[in-house]
């Protein structure tokens, strides 16, 4: 079993965090370390339920047959378990499929929008169409994280701190107001893309 961990904040009132690390591949190698630095005082209220998977077989999240898989049907139990407000997926990317990855035309080659580079490396866009118009609700906050695998001290950073600042979102229009503070451009940008998906679907 991969690392777990629960933090509880007051009440029990307030979001219901997921974060899943390392879904496919051997990404848990790089998605561990980020994870490890979210701690007690980055989560205001509610809960966040930390998940790093062990290495599996590499099936893309955008395959039917992923859901099918050990590693796909662990993240489905997680999901449907905690029912979370905010889903995050930690991912990692070879350097090599940057260019794919946010490619203007992947809409058109592959049917879903490019991914946003933050900053270093640092990508944002959104989970699995599969996945994100079942089993969430259109208010929900779900987004894809990606860096690069074995990553520079830089790239780490940036992930660490917007990772912290996912943590710390108390809503969505809270989460939309401080990235949009530090991205203003990036959160343009995933509007536009998420209305692309889901028609007047809200962002990320
Ligand atoms: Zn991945």
């Amino acid at each position: 079993m991969g690392f777990f961990k629960i933090i509880h904040k007051g009440n029990g009132e307030g979001l219901k965090r997921l974060f899943i690390g390392g879904v496919h591949g051997k990404e848990g190698l790089t998605t561990i370390k980020p994870l490890k630095e979210i701690s007690e005082e980055d989560v205001p209220d509610g809960c966040l339920v930390m998940y790093n998977c062990d290495e599996s077989e590499y099936i893309s999240t955008l395959n039917p047959l992923y859901y099918e898989s050990d590693a796909g049907k662990a993240v489905l139990y997680l999901m449907n378990h905690y029912k979370p407000d905010m889903y995050i997926e930690l991912h990692c990317y070879k350097q090599e499929n940057f260019k794919s990855l946010t490619d203007l035309d992947r809409k058109d080659k592959i049917g879903v929008p490019p991914l946003i580079e933050l900053e270093k490396g640092v990508l944002i866009g959104s989970i699995s169409p599969r996945i994100r118009t079942t089993k969430f609700s259109k208010e929900d906050i779900c987004i894809t994280l990606e860096i690069p695998c074995s990553p520079s001290s830089e790239s780490l950073e940036v992930y660490v701190n917007f990772l912290k600042v996912l943590a710390g979102a108390k809503s969505r229009e809270d989460l939309e107001r401080k990235a949009r503070k530090i991205y203003p451009q990036q959160v343009e940008t995933s509007q536009r893309y998420a209305r692309i998906i889901f028609g007047d679907y809200p962002p990320f």
